[in-house]
């Protein structure tokens, strides 16, 4: 695929696999390879492999493995040429001039850029107002009245919406078409559709960024009491709220760092938890949490402590969050701040009164979700029957989501404690519970590997592998066609013509020519553990196959002998028989 010479070459020679595979899996060093949890079947131990030496990955579990595009292929479900794009954006290699899309593409692309631009450029609106007129010197007043100083308006790009209501739209009129103004969210047309105006107004705003670190969003807070408190963009071709984690682009780092993730509801919450030292936050910038935030969140890390809002509302969200972490197997944890004074504590208060060295202390404590959960409970009516049925019910969802089956049956027998259950209905509800659980895709490794044997394997290993002497090696085997009959044949035939063919040659191109099972069998032994092979190596490897051919010639000679055939032919049997035998003899 990777043709000599192309872009697409150059792209796979600069590209490190480990750091855009890292992209989406967590990958840790295991010896000289990297692995962690397959992203294309569901496990717990993790199968999936990278070798930054040979630059394929491999997944021992489900079988899927090939180069960098081949992942980013299956991951994107892009096709080849958009694959190589990625990769090479990815790793910030220039890309060319880019081929010919079709007009709507086009179109499209453009659209999206100008949108881009057109939030980089509000956001320098924004931070210009707040740092450079009277209305955005009250705004800078009011930040620091909440603790936020110039430094922190700097460091988060916080900024300010005049109140004279287009100040935004005159700033961006001359660049931009009124129809792109208006898809950008940043600017509102009036209900009769002629007149427009700025979205935000008298706000503090708040840049929302994609992963990548393109603000592609903003979220604005009223300065006074205008209603909603809280404005954020709507749903644009560049923004769409459940595919974005507030922060995210800020944390990455951190997050790999500390394998886990503090999970707040606001922006104002995630920056006072960043300015604590705690870089690991994201906001979910609305109440309930989406399956593709925790997508995104998955590639970084599957360990999350839910710090949301301590009212209803926050705790509401709380519950649908964890219910959907756990669904994605996410170690969760949840952290209730107890109240400041009389007043319940999101993050920022907390902070604010009582010092990150407290909050420190309470998120590392911060407890399994389960008891979380139970404390929930027991604040219900347990006092009837039909009070403890709910307080049940209300945990039960969450018993059947625990992964393992020894946990899930310890927190049952725990809640029935607990909850002071001792009607059998209800303990019999928790033990169904604590058995039942979704059906999993499990896939046994089956190591198709291991059928063939070590001397095939090496050879195997030699021919995808030694630069120096590959050609020989083919033509020696080819020669005697020792690989005839064995269990790894097609795998040698491909590679000994890919070998032969005198083009520099890719272990992944040659296995994604051959059936499943011979596909797998090569990623395998590509991925073991092996020194540097020696010509004298590969000559005693050729020699060991010859000496299987004979013994298994001489196997057949000697059952055409007891068939007891005709003289002539038993006479040339017995030659080749003694010929076989002085051969072997002397491999000895
Ligand atoms: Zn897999």
């Amino acid at each position: 695929m990777a043709e000599a010479g192309s872009f697409a070459e150059r792209v796979k020679q600069q590209a490190d696999i480990v750091r855009v595979v890292g992209e989406y899996v967590r990958l840790k060093k295991t010896g000289k390879d990297f692995s962690g949890l397959c992203p294309f079947h569901q496990e717990k131990t993790p199968s999936f492999t990278v070798s930054p030496l040979k630059q394929i990955f491999y997944c021992f579990g489900c079988g899927k493995g090939g180069d960098v595009f081949n992942f980013v292929m299956d991951m994107e479900k892009s096709a080849f040429p958009e694959a190589v794009r990625t990769v090479a954006e990815k790793c910030g290699i220039a890309i060319p001039r880019p081929r010919e899309r079709s007009p709507e593409e086009r179109q499209e692309n453009q659209q999206r850029a100008a949108l881009v631009e057109m939030h980089r450029e509000a956001q320098t609106f924004f931070t210009k107002q707040i740092s450079g007129t009277l209305e955005g010197k009250a705004a800078r007043a009011y930040l620091e009245d909440r603790g936020l100083d110039n430094k922190a308006i700097d460091r988060f790009g916080i900024g300010y919406a005049p109140s004279d209501g287009d100040a935004l739209l005159r700033f961006l009129k001359q660049r931009y078409p009124d129809k792109l103004l208006v898809e950008s969210g940043l600017i509102s047309r009036g209900e009769q559709g002629n007149r427009m105006f700025d979205r935000f107004r008298r706000r503090i705003t708040f840049p929302i960024a994609n992963d990548s670190g393109k603000i592609v969003a903003f979220g604005a807070r009223a300065l006074g009491d205008d209603q909603p408190k809280y404005l954020n963009s709507p749903e644009t071709p560049i923004y769409s709220k459940s595919n974005v984690l507030y922060h995210m682009d800020r944390a990455k780092e951190a997050l790999r760092r500390s394998d886990f993730a503090v999970l707040v509801e606001g922006y104002m919450d995630a920056i006072a938890v960043a300015r604590a030292g705690i870089s690991n936050v994201v906001a979910s910038c609305g109440t309930s949490l989406a399956e593709s935030q925790i997508k995104l969140l998955s590639r970084f890390t599957k360990r999350v402590i839910v710090n949301y809002d301590p009212d209803n509302a926050g705790q509401a969200a709380t519950e649908r969050s964890v219910s959907l972490l756990l669904e994605q197997d996410f170690e969760v944890r949840v952290l209730a701040l107890p109240p400041v004074g009389d007043k319940k504590a999101d993050p920022d208060l907390f902070i604010r009164e009582k010092g990150v060295e407290e909050y420190t202390k309470l998120l590392k404590d911060a407890p399994p979700y389960v008891d979380y959960l139970i404390a929930r409970a027991r604040k219900m009516d347990l006092t009837t029957g039909e009070g403890k049925r709910r307080a049940v019910n209300f945990l039960l969802p969450y018993v059947q989501k625990i992964p393992n089956t020894i946990l899930r049956s310890e927190w049952a027998t725990r809640i029935a404690q607990q909850l002071h259950l001792d009607e059998p209905v209800l303990r019999a509800a928790l033990g169904k519970a604590a058995t039942q659980r979704r059906s999993e895709l499990k896939i046994q490794p089956e190591l198709v590997g291991r059928s063939a044997k070590p001397v095939e394997r090496r050879l195997i290993r030699m021919l995808a592998e030694a630069g120096g002497f590959r050609r020989e090696l083919a033509q020696r085997l080819q020669a005697a066609q020792l690989y005839h009959g064995l269990e790894t044949e097609k795998v040698f035939a491909a590679l000994i013509v890919a070998s032969l063919a005198d083009e520099p040659m890719q272990a992944t191109e040659v296995a994604a020519h051959l059936e499943e099972r011979d596909r797998r069998m090569l990623f395998e032994i590509l991925f073991e553990e092996a020194s540097e092979p020696t010509w004298e190596e590969a000559v005693s490897c050729v020699e060991a196959l010859q000496h299987r051919q004979a013994e298994r010639e001489l196997a057949d000679v000697q059952r055409s002998i007891e068939a007891n055939p005709p003289v002539t032919e038993m006479r040339g049997l017995l030659e080749k028989k003694q010929d076989l035998m002085r051969r072997l003899a002397a491999a000895r």
